[in-house]
């Protein structure tokens, strides 16, 4: 490579090694490697979330509930978490996002969840997403879509839609295999007790 040829024609003065292998990187690359990392820390981060609330879908589907679960994380901390509760408590609202949404808002003592990260193990519904928007979300990370009720783009995509005012920012497929499984053994399971 050219610029390292041409750092080591470089004088190298004593005490001094750490600035100049440092140096002898481009402002650009470095930047770029920078990027990267925080890119790889942020997908695991999410990755973590995310695990969390396939722990709660998990929980939802060993009550016989559709297996979703929701947490939401503000700064860094998850602040509720949700799972799916429609059948249990007669409640068809109750879906994991608008489960945790509620508490978090409760616990907050405000209807606004600015900055807040809402985590969910599926791509969130029309009425989710109005509740995302309508609380002011900062970012929804999801894992599988939902190709028959997806409204981040499976179905419709709401938060594309520039006349809904939002500033939600919208990440999808994150550990989206894991959901997807539970999902779909889920739904096999149901199948064979009751074949239709
Ligand atoms: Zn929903």
């Amino acid at each position: 490579m050219s610029h390292y040829q041409h750092r080591s024609r470089a004088p190298h003065r004593h005490g001094n090694a750490a600035l100049n292998a440092c140096d002898a990187v481009p402002r650009e690359q470095r930047l770029a490697q920078w990027i990267l990392v925080c890119l790889f820390m942020a997908a695991l981060t999410d990755q973590g979330f995310m695990r969390a609330a396939l722990e709660l879908a998990r929980q939802a589907g060993a009550r016989g509930e559709v297996p979703v679960g929701a947490v939401l994380v503000f700064d860094g901390a998850v602040i509720a978490e949700g799972c799916n509760l429609t059948i249990s408590s007669n409640d068809p609202t109750a879906h994991a996002e608008l489960v945790a949404i509620r508490a978090a808002a409760q616990r907050r003592g405000n209807y606004r969840l600015n900055e807040s990260v809402l985590y969910t193990t599926l791509e969130p519904c029309p009425m989710c997403a109005g509740a995302i928007m309508h609380a002011r979300v900062a970012r929804v990370v999801f894992a599988a879509p939902d190709p028959k009720g997806g409204a981040t783009g499976s179905v419709v995509d709401l938060f594309a839609e520039r006349r809904l005012n939002h500033h939600t920012e919208v990440i999808g497929g994150v550990l989206a295999e894991e959901s997807a499984m539970l999902l779909r053994e889920f739904f096999a399971a149901k199948r064979g007790r009751s074949p239709q």
